[in-house]
């Protein structure tokens, strides 16, 4: 008996000492640090370009890790109520790689009308294919450099017509615009956005954008309406653009598409000034921008 209560004496003693006295302890997962002021790697420079896309860096991409990044860290860390200290370590780090990963699975897919044989309408050296190429590149790379993926039905001057099998029935047209269909269902998009260009030659005075959408899906409703009153504001000197309304419509690939989308006349060649701005390259920036700014405002890529 005598021996099991010194026995327990000494445990204690031992217990209260241990609990007592300072010791040395094994680093914790959240004190392991991978990148701190200083710093110059390739990876920094990732990381640099990893934030901006997450909109917390702002300034020069240097690969190192200087006062700049520091506060895009600390952006970082205040955004997503961790300690704020400008240092990543591992729970910042993992933080980061997750945010870029989900929003790399959201995908947009660009749909630039027409191609190949199918240029679509024309006026003078002005093509519709071309032109809903031009803008839809613009408008991938502005997509990708928010961090999403950002994919084409076509990258180049080519027809679709022949992916989809002839039946005797399907026209050429209508075989291109399943071709679509199927490319568009297959990326288990979130949203397609279908480029086009108008003409309307009985008026010529008609200008603007407008947008279509089917009501198979309630978003594409709100979706339109966004990127109708983007496209409605874009201003160029000299020329005012006529608002339009976006429209309910029953086209084919609104219809056979599995996502939500809309499909977007940016203007009309048949109108002498809009056809020459849609030949310049700043008119075809201003058009991918207001495109996305409608797709953000639309918040359909939220969630
Ligand atoms: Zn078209």
């Amino acid at each position: 008996m005598k021996l099991k209560v010194t026995l327990l004496i000494i445990f204690t003693v031992v217990a209260l000492l241990y609990y007592v006295l300072p010791h040395p302890s094994l680093p914790t997962s959240s004190t392991i640090t991978m990148f701190q002021k200083g710093m110059k790697n390739a990876e920094v420079l990732n990381l640099q370009h990893e934030l901006s896309t997450l909109k917390c860096f702002e300034g020069t991409f240097t690969g190192i890790y200087d006062t700049n990044t520091v506060d895009a860290v600390k952006n970082f860390q205040t955004q997503n109520k961790l300690p704020i200290d400008g240092v990543v370590d591992i729970h910042t780090f993992n933080l980061i790689a997750d945010k870029i990963i989900t929003l790399k699975k959201v995908v947009v897919m660009i749909d630039p009308g027409h191609g190949g044989a199918d240029g679509g309408t024309v006026s003078g050296n002005a093509i519709e294919k071309e032109i809903t190429l031009g803008i839809s590149l613009k408008l991938k790379k502005l997509v990708e450099a928010l961090g999403y993926n950002a994919q084409m039905t076509r990258e180049t001057d080519i027809s679709l017509t022949s992916l989809t099998q002839p039946n005797g029935i399907s026209t050429w047209e209508t075989r291109d615009l399943k071709a679509r269909a199927s490319i568009i269902n297959k990326s288990k998009a979130r949203v397609f956005l279908s480029i086009h260009v108008n003409s309307f030659p009985e008026a010529t005075a008609i200008n603007g954008a407008s947008l279509y959408y089917s009501d198979v899906y309630p978003q594409s409703k709100g979706l339109a309406k966004a990127i109708q009153t983007s496209l409605n504001n874009i201003t160029s000197e000299g020329f005012v653009r006529q608002a339009r309304e976006s429209s309910k419509v029953g086209f084919l690939l609104l219809r056979r598409a599995t996502v939500p989308g809309v499909l977007i006349e940016t203007g009309f060649l048949s109108n002498q000034q809009e056809r020459d701005l849609l030949m310049t390259e700043a008119f075809r920036d201003k058009t991918a921008k207001a495109i996305l700014d409608g797709l953000l405002a639309s918040k359909i890529l939220e969630n």
